[in-house]
């Protein structure tokens, strides 16, 4: 088995309904986006998958939220958009674009901060 990551960067606000402090009012995060996927064959010249594809099907996904706030997409009206939800939505999308018989996306990382992050994977 092989293992790569690839990490893309975007911008947006947010605020958390029912949470008691700071993170209730409206602010902004940079988030980094790191997506761990696992290969079984490497292809003649010796790649998994072309990372430029990979990063391609991300950047598709982030552009949506890039540079919105979050809390008014109808894809968080029931929850609130934490990283935790974050990596949960885009693990479901981008799984659905990359999955193939040799290729499949084991865990969406999110980081809020350099010193925060939620991963979302399953079993
Ligand atoms: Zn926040």
């Amino acid at each position: 088995m092989f293992e790569l990551e690839i990490s893309r960067e975007f911008s947006a606000a947010h605020q958390l309904r029912g949470y008691n402090g700071d993170c209730s009012k409206l602010h902004g995060h940079n988030y980094r986006i790191g997506a761990i996927l696992r290969a079984k064959q490497l292809d003649e010249i010796g790649i998994a998958v072309d990372f430029k594809k990979l990063k391609a099907a991300l950047d598709e996904i982030i552009l949506e939220f890039d540079h919105t706030n979050l809390s008014e997409n109808p894809l968080f009206a029931d929850v609130n958009p934490t990283s935790e939800m974050i990596a949960m939505v885009i693990y479901k999308k981008l799984k659905a674009k990359i999955n193939d018989e040799n290729v499949s996306l084991y865990g969406i990382k999110v980081y809020e901060s350099c010193s925060s992050s939620a991963m979302y994977y399953e079993d």
